[in-house]
């Protein structure tokens, strides 16, 4: 079982801030940020290829729930960066759909390398 789905079950801890039937977001283990948050679906999708037309409300979810994150964690205002890593070359580590909410801080320009 993948390290994400060990959290979702609960049989590794994370400092956890949000909860639903399909979605769970914690904080970060190596924040980037101030406020670095990962989202993600319950259901064990490894990556963004692997997204189905079925999925389309889940993530719509998904957003929906950053959001909120947002607001709560005070950064809405002042802004934050949304990003999905994908694959080796966009340096994906752990193959479970994690949606990063980063801020608290300028994150300067979108960084390539
Ligand atoms: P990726 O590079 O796959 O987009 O990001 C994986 C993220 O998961 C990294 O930012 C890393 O710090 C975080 N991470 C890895 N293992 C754990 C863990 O066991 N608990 C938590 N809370 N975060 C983790
Ligand atoms: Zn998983």
């Amino acid at each position: 079982m993948c390290v994400f789905c060990k959290i979702v079950n609960k049989e590794i801890p994370a400092k956890v801030v949000y909860e639903d039937d399909k979605v769970m977001a914690f904080h970060d283990i190596n924040p980037q940020a101030p406020v670095h948050i990962l989202v993600i679906p319950k259901e064990h999708i490894p990556t963004v290829n692997d997204l189905e037309e079925k999925h389309k409300e889940l993530i719509g979810h998904i957003f929906m729930v950053i959001k909120k994150i947002a607001k709560e964690m005070g950064i809405a205002e002042s802004g934050y960066r949304v990003l999905v890593n994908c694959n080796r070359d966009g340096g994906q580590e752990i193959y479970h759909l994690h949606f990063h909410l980063l801020g608290g801080a300028p994150l300067g320009p979108m960084v390539c390398r």
